[in-house]
């Protein structure tokens, strides 16, 4: 199993999880170029893509999702709230009632159903509406077959749309392929954030998401117990953050209970509750503005406090600018 932090930061979150057999991209907070780019860079293959899945609905977690969703024609799995409310962004100036919205969730899967039976029964259909049926989801797949198109017909028409959609609970297993994943609520000011532990159906490897938190509750403490490799949110320097240009009212947010995690908090985690067991620890989200890599990495190695080794608990910086080498069991 290896994971490939292809970006982490406020500009922009994307990181593949991966084995022999399945490859998942979880968030895709950059253009869909940046995306292709970056994997091309770190040599991961976009088209062995299974699944994109979605912590959240911030843009720095989502700003690539529709483009590369269609053009690699996969899933992106979201929970219902954290889809409602991208669509919601998409289409700022629509209020829908919640039974609206089931409606517009039903009438996708319909039109993905029927597109998915026309596709099926008429493989040289040409690249035209039909007449009476949904005129978005042909012209979707003929266009995302254009490799130079940066976005497809259909998107302009709706930009909330996808070649498919599941959904996962926070705290209810499911797998893609040979990867199990488990989903768990994370303290966040979004809809209904979470972050992921993956874990591999062949060696049992298992690799933590745990990104955008305003602190540690004793669920995502659990969550991260027996990880191999953690990606950890280590967001900002508490005096680099007070005395540093955001205003107040940011400030209040990154440091309140749904905002980001500190360096300090970080390390208290790892000091206190971390069992120490896993082989890589990636620092991420560093904030540019309001952190320094080199306090990031000091305080968590601090805090591991003579626990790191050659073989566990070697520590790493997530890049904002550039992929990190892939980190493999
Ligand atoms: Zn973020
Ligand atoms: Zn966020």
């Amino acid at each position: 199993m290896r994971m490939t932090v292809l970006a982490s930061g406020s500009k922009g979150n994307s990181t593949v999880i991966a084995t022999d057999n399945t490859r998942l991209l979880i968030d895709a907070g950059l253009s869909c170029r940046e995306l292709l780019k970056r994997m091309a860079i770190a040599g991961e293959d976009p088209a062995a893509l299974a699944a994109i899945l979605i912590t959240h609905e911030h843009q720095d977690h989502i700003a690539g999702i529709g483009v590369l969703a269609r053009r690699l024609r996969i899933p992106v799995y979201f929970t219902e709230p954290t889809h409602r409310a991208w669509v919601r962004m998409l289409t700022p100036r629509t209020t829908i009632t919640y039974a609206q919205w089931l409606d517009h969730v039903q009438q996708e899967k319909a039109a993905r159903a029927q597109a998915a039976a026309a596709a099926t029964t008429e493989p040289d259909a040409p690249c035209q509406p039909e007449p009476d049926g949904n005129p978005a989801e042909p012209l979707a797949l003929c266009a995302a077959a254009d490799p130079d198109e940066d976005d497809t017909p259909a998107a302009k028409v709706d930009p909330t749309h996808l070649p498919a959609v599941e959904y996962f609970h926070a705290g209810v297993h499911f797998s893609i392929g040979d990867i199990s994943i488990t989903p768990f609520t994370i303290p966040h000011d979004a809809a209904d954030p979470c972050g992921f532990v993956f874990e591999s159906a062949t060696d049992h490897a298992r690799m933590a998401i745990a990104t955008d938190l305003g602190y540690m509750p004793p669920n995502v403490k659990a969550a991260l117990r027996r990880i191999d490799v953690l990606l950890l949110e280590s967001n900002h320097d508490l005096d680099m953050l007070k005395d540093g240009p955001y205003p107040w009212s940011v400030k209040q947010r990154v440091l309140s209970r749904v905002g980001h995690l500190s360096n300090h908090a970080t390390a208290e985690f790892l000091a206190r509750d971390y069992d120490g067991g896993a082989h890589t620890i990636v620092l991420g989200h560093l904030s540019e503005q309001n952190n320094d890599p080199s306090l990031a990495l000091l305080a968590a190695e601090q805090a591991l406090n003579g626990r790191m080794s050659l073989l566990g608990n070697r520590v790493l910086l997530a890049q904002q600018s550039a992929p990190l080498p892939s980190i493999c069991l």
